[in-house]
């Protein structure tokens, strides 16, 4: 069962609540730049219905809603020119979900890392 947080940030920022720096707006996906950025290019990508985490988006989300959010998140790709497609030199994408992931808001989202050499994927465990 998810149990989603209507009071969650990301929420508030769908209902104009908070401001948020806009990077693509599409039909079902919304990308904004993080307010703490971990690297020079750091941007994320959230649904606009209300997913917990991806399990619970892939499990229950429209066919439609998607395809919107895996495009938006390849054009968010092309759109900071961390694609080397566009020059750039590559990119993460990371998604956290629960307190093993350590995910802080819970609300689907996708960050898009880039700009720098990201080192390893993972720390060591203790
Ligand atoms: P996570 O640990 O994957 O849940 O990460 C949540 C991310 O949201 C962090 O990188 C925060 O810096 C970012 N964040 C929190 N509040 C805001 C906000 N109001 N605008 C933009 N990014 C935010």
């Amino acid at each position: 069962m998810y149990d989603y947080d209507e009071q969650n940030v990301f929420a508030k920022i769908l209902r104009g609540e908070i401001p948020n720096k806009t990077v693509l707006e599409t039909e079902h996906s919304l990308a904004f730049e993080d307010i703490a950025p971990q690297a020079p290019a750091h941007v994320l990508v959230i649904t606009k219905g209300s997913y917990v985490n991806y399990d619970h988006f892939a499990a229950t989300a429209s066919d439609a809603e998607i395809v919107d959010f895996t495009r938006a998140i390849g054009e968010v790709c092309r759109k900071t020119a961390v694609s080397e497609e566009q020059g750039g030199s590559g990119y993460r994408l990371i998604s956290n979900a629960g307190p093993a992931g350590v995910q802080e808001v819970p609300h689907l989202h996708v960050h898009v890392l880039g700009g720098r050499v990201l080192g390893r994927i993972l720390e060591k465990a203790d």
